[in-house]
């Protein structure tokens, strides 16, 4: 961080965003204090109003703008993702078309899912007319992570703005760059008010969001951040969903097709430099088939490299502490009798970090316990899929999840028992190109739910409306009721629910 001085006086504070492949400054940021937060909160209350006003259709041709405008500037956008982040082009690209499809998901269906509708009322408030609303909540705080930063936030930005929210956005200090420009093309297409506002700094400045007037946090990034954010919602009980790490489980079962297991394992695990949430990190094999399982995941990821250059698999590590942890976590693995059938200690080379592939790591070691978010992972053989989805569960994560199997019963049976907010079947991260799906986890990924109908009610109060069509028949709100009233309504209550059943 950098102060900005004049005659003596503090006027401001900066940050610079480096990228981690040169360590070259991409940007300087300013370090937004409590009170620019509060201001922002303020202005975003008077655009919720205008915003939430606007009407279904128009927040949609508005937000279908935004959408169009940033897939046909997407090479823009992604070169900003590749130096702020390290990752490749391509992968940049691809992880904003991504974002794109729930833009377009989140506008076109936020009036089907969320407009009020009429419900029945029940025999026993006959009289009365009942619907079911879902009200904007107001101002939405939203704090991102870097490691897909545009994805990750959108998939909570859109859906807060297709419910009729304003909302204010602090992306990671990692890529401050990234989030300006996804506001700032906002701003071109609606520059009416300001109704998606950008905020940046580092961890205070995203406290201060958490400590403002919002009405909803949306926080994605680590479990321990998490905590100390649901500290800081506390004080005004704003509500929060936490989108955070995992250490996801990856099952292969006897039948399944072993290729496409150790190509789609091998992705998991090493895409991003391993830095994904929903990637791969343990893969537990059914015995029978370990051995050629591994033959094929170690063949397929030697071939794997680390670069800046177009031909790179993957990119540098964006946080240079994550590679103290993806150390900590081999050097323990091996401690514990654990061995390196790809790679080792020797795989780590600043800023980047080789394929690892450790097998014979004890469940308790580090690499089995928590998030590595580097491209390594642990291949450990199982007697039967019972013995893997046991494994897979016992973690204090549970967020994505992946199962490859030849039998379609097999697979969505194990599917069904894993302890995952997501799980795919012979396939990888599925779930994630899917709008309509919800997204989030459980225990230390977080809970709340971003994506399909779930994702947008979570930016909205449910209401409920009933108008008095007639005077009832038995009026139990009124101090003028007898109990032969009462005795009337329990009889009728008795002849519709308690009708005996049978067990
Ligand atoms: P992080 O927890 O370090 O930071 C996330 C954000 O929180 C940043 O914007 C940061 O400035 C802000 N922050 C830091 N301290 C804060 C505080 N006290 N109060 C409020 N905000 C604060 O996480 P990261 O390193 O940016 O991201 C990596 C983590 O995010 C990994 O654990 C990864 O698994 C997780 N992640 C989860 C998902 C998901 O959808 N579940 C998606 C992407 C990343």
């Amino acid at each position: 961080m950098n102060t900005v001085w004049a005659q003596g006086q503090a006027l401001a504070e900066t940050f610079e965003s480096l990228n981690p492949a040169t360590g070259e400054p991409i940007g300087t940021f300013p370090v937004n204090s409590r009170a620019d937060v509060d201001a922002a909160v303020a202005r975003a209350r008077e655009a919720a109003a205008w915003w939430g006003g606007l009407g279904w259709k128009e927040r949609q041709r508005r937000l279908l703008a935004w959408k169009s405008h940033i897939i046909r500037y997407i090479g823009r956008l992604a070169e900003l993702v590749h130096i702020e982040t390290g990752k490749p082009l391509a992968d940049a690209k691809l992880e904003i078309f991504l974002a794109v499809v729930h833009i377009d998901w989140a506008a076109r269906h936020a009036r089907k899912i969320l407009e009020p509708r009429r419900v029945r009322s029940g025999l026993v408030a006959v009289n009365q007319a009942s619907w079911r609303e879902y009200a904007p909540l107001g101002v939405v705080g939203v704090i991102g992570p870097w490691n897909y930063p545009v994805f990750t936030p959108i998939g909570s930005i859109s859906y807060a703005l297709a419910a009729g929210n304003a909302v204010v956005f602090k992306p990671s200090e990692f890529t401050p760059a990234v989030g300006g420009w996804l506001v700032s093309a906002f701003a071109d297409i609606v520059p009416e008010h300001p109704v998606l506002q950008l905020v940046t700094g580092l961890g205070p400045t995203g406290e201060a969001l958490a400590r403002s007037t919002v009405d909803k946090i949306a926080f994605t990034g680590s479990s321990a951040t998490a905590r100390k954010v649901m500290a800081a919602c506390a004080d005004n009980l704003t509500p929060l969903i936490a989108e955070c790490g995992g250490k996801d489980a990856f099952l292969v079962a006897a039948d399944a097709d072993l290729d496409a297991a150790a190509d789609a394992a091998a992705w998991g695990a090493a895409s991003n430099a391993g830095q994904t949430c929903i990637g791969v990190e343990r893969v537990y094999v059914v015995q029978d088939v370990y051995h050629s399982f591994l033959e094929k995941l170690s063949e397929r990821m030697s071939q794997l490299r680390a670069g800046d250059d177009r031909e790179a698999h993957y990119g540098p590590m964006t946080m240079t502490s994550q590679v103290d942890i993806v150390e900590d976590h081999i050097a323990d693995a091996l401690a514990r009798g654990g061995r390196a059938v790809l790679g080792g200690m020797q795989s780590v080379r600043r800023p980047y970090v080789d394929p690892v592939i450790l097998t014979d790591v004890p469940e308790t070691s580090m690499a089995v316990q928590d998030e590595t978010f580097g491209p390594i992972l642990t291949v450990t053989k199982v007697a039967d899929l019972e013995e893997g989805i046991a494994l897979a569960n016992a973690s204090r994560y549970a967020l994505g999840s992946a199962v490859f199997s030849g039998s379609k019963k097999t697979a969505m049976a194990a599917a069904r028992q894993m302890r995952a907010g997501m799980t795919a079947i012979n396939s990888v991260i599925g779930f994630a190109s899917v709008p309509a799906l919800p997204f989030g986890g459980a225990g230390d990924s977080g809970f709340g739910r971003i994506h399909g109908p779930d994702g947008l009610r979570e930016f909205t109060m449910a209401k409920a409306i009933t108008r008095q069509r007639m005077r009832p028949l038995m009026n139990m709100t009124t101090f003028n009721r007898t109990d032969k009233d009462v005795s009337k309504l329990l009889a009728l209550g008795t002849l519709i629910h308690g009708r005996r059943y049978r067990r």
